[in-house]
């Protein structure tokens, strides 16, 4: 596909150039371009900010007819259409929420002979409910004037995925109405499992596929332990790092995002919060602000994030666990699209991960911007939804316990991408610290916490099972009895942090599960750990637990390879 030999060759070339202002292709961009005017089926993975619009509004351009675009958020088809119009390529859109008479015209245009629309954006809700827009499709497909369907952030139709939106499950009846249409599919995120429900959401049948390495080799990232003073981590390391640069610090719930913001305001930082609860002028005003750089940071949940498009974004900071891989690698994608060094860093403890898993058992959670506006709890709390993200949840933690690997291979690795991290080039904190590695045989410790559990009749958190297993004689532990407890100090010789490791490994690994207990008065969390007795059958039959423990050896200065 990557032949310079297509009819439309030429009028490619000079388009890119002459309108877009591009010097050259990125990578794919023109395969993806001949494959689609050649009229299959396409479906792209590409990590954000390389350059999915062009792959569609260049063939809009020089294509005769029509090209439909499907995106699931306002804000987002404005800033396209705001570019297009720039360009004097003419395009419109319709969502639910405009006037009707606004409707009417756009409508009346595409009726006629010779509609100047090159493209037009439509919100997913409007192909799923609206005859009115399926009659004017027919009308331009009869005329031969329907180039080419192309369906936006195509993650969207999978509910695996971390930003499921009901609307764009209708989308399969494009294809059905359409079939010789080409369609082309487009996400920066894509695990396997989702894009096969995209595929087949979507009833494309032999479509080609093009994907290329989600790496961002100009991002940094780390993990760090959150504790107490974790405001005060974030005001140094930004003051040390990133003084006076623009950066997101994302944030779990709409109160955390004021509170970080308060505390950043007092040292002296131009930041400003941003959640779903503050109302859309407001927003915008906050967003305004922030492109024009009159606000540095911003503090947000992750409705912030969707359709910016701002390239010297120099750090992303996770205040709180992220719920998912795929997400955290998008939020983390928002830093560094210009190319230049930006860091990612997240602020971890365990007990987040209670507090999330809480939050998303009770729809609490607020959703990245595309999903917002729907009354998502029914479905969050529903079996399956639920289920997926809880595993998907878990795998988070299982990022952030993990300190040995390399980051960026861990990220890929869940995009079914392999990675040699020799290539990293310290550019990780795991990478960084670490030359070598220990594994280390740690089933008779795994056996002994999974028999603490037992011994104190599943009634306790892991914070307390880990006190009495390093031998605690807290209040807590003597108010239960439990310095008696056959097992109490048997962990006493252990390094610090890896009893926790293996016994946050159990839960990962589904040996062990935390119930989430109701919250209490004060609206705090509290969960115990239960045992998982069909595993647990397992590792008491002869089932091995391997991890990997760091050997440490002093750290270099980042990004500075030791080959
Ligand atoms: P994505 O949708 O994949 O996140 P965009 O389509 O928004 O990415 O493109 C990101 C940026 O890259 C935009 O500013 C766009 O103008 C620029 N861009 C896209 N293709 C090229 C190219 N071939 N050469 C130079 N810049 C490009
Ligand atoms: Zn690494």
């Amino acid at each position: 596909w990557s032949s310079y030999d297509f009819s439309w060759t030429k009028e490619l070339e000079v388009n890119n150039k002459k309108v877009f202002g591009n010097h050259s292709f990125r990578p794919n961009q023109r395969e993806i371009i001949n494959a689609s005017m050649s009229g299959c089926d396409v479906f792209v993975l590409m990590p954000t900010g390389g350059g999915k619009s062009l792959t569609y509004q260049l063939p809009a351009l020089i294509h005769p007819g029509i090209t439909l675009v499907i995106s699931p958020l306002v804000s987002l088809i404005q800033d396209q259409i705001m570019h297009l119009l720039q360009a004097n390529i003419p395009a419109a859109y319709l969502s639910a929420n405009m006037e009707w008479t606004e409707q009417q015209d756009i409508l009346r245009e595409l009726n006629s002979d010779y509609c100047k629309y090159k493209l037009l954006y439509v919100t997913p809700e409007k192909v799923a409910r609206s005859d009115n827009l399926l009659r004017h499709l027919d009308n331009l497909h009869f005329r031969e004037l329907l180039a080419r369907i192309v369906i936006d952030e195509a993650h969207c139709v999978s509910q695996w995925g971390h930003d499921f939106r009901p609307d764009y499950q209708g989308l399969g009846i494009l294809k059905q109405k359409f079939p010789n249409t080409p369609v082309l599919a487009l996400t920066a995120t894509a695990t396997a499992s989702v894009n096969e429900d995209v595929v087949q959401a979507l009833g494309l049948v032999n479509c080609i596929i093009f994907r290329q390495s989600f790496n961002r080799p100009n991002l940094r990232y780390s993990v760090i332990p959150k504790t107490k003073k974790c405001l005060e981590d974030i005001d140094k390391f930004i003051r040390e790092n990133h003084f006076d640069e623009c950066g997101i610090v994302y944030c779990l719930s709409r109160m955390d995002c004021e509170k970080v913001a308060e505390k950043l305001q007092e040292c002296g930082h131009k930041c400003a919060f941003y959640h779903g609860s503050m109302d859309p002028v407001q927003r915008a005003s906050v967003q305004k602000q922030w492109s024009k750089d009159e606000i540095n940071i911003i503090c947000a949940t992750v409705a912030f994030g969707m359709g910016i498009n701002k390239p010297d974004v120099r750090f992303v900071i996770h205040h709180s666990l992220p719920k998912s891989i795929e997400g955290y690698h998008q939020e983390c994608g928002r830093a560094g699209r210009d190319g230049q060094h930006s860091s990612c860093v997240l602020y971890y403890t365990y007990s987040d991960y209670i507090r999330v898993k809480h939050m998303l058992s009770q729809g609490a959670i607020e959703q990245s911007s595309m999903t917002s506006g729907y009354n998502r709890s029914n479905m969050i709390n529903s079996g399956r939804i639920l289920e997926t993200n809880t595993e998907n949840l878990v795998r988070m933690v299982s990022y952030c316990e993990n300190d040995v690997d390399c980051r960026r291979l861990l990220q890929l690795a869940h995009f079914g991408e392999k990675f040699n991290s020799s290539t990293c080039l310290k550019t990780c904190d795991n990478c960084l610290k670490i030359t070598s590695f220990i594994e280390k045989d740690v089933t008779e410790i795994a056996k002994q916490l999974v028999e603490l559990v037992k011994l104190t009749g599943q009634r306790f958190s892991s914070s307390h099972i880990l006190e009495v297993y390093r031998g605690s004689l807290s209040q807590m532990v003597k108010k239960h009895r439990h310095e008696s407890v056959s097992l109490h100090g048997a962990g006493k010789h252990l390094a610090k942090g890896e009893a926790s490791r293996i016994l946050h490994h159990l839960v990962v690994e589904d040996f062990l599960w935390e119930e989430v207990k109701k919250s209490d008065f004060y609206g705090s969390v509290s969960s115990i750990l239960k045992v998982n007795e069909p595993k647990i059958h397992n590792l008491f039959a002869g089932q091995r637990i391997i991890l990997r423990f760091p050997s440490l050896v002093k750290a270099s200065k980042p990004g500075k390879s030791d080959a």
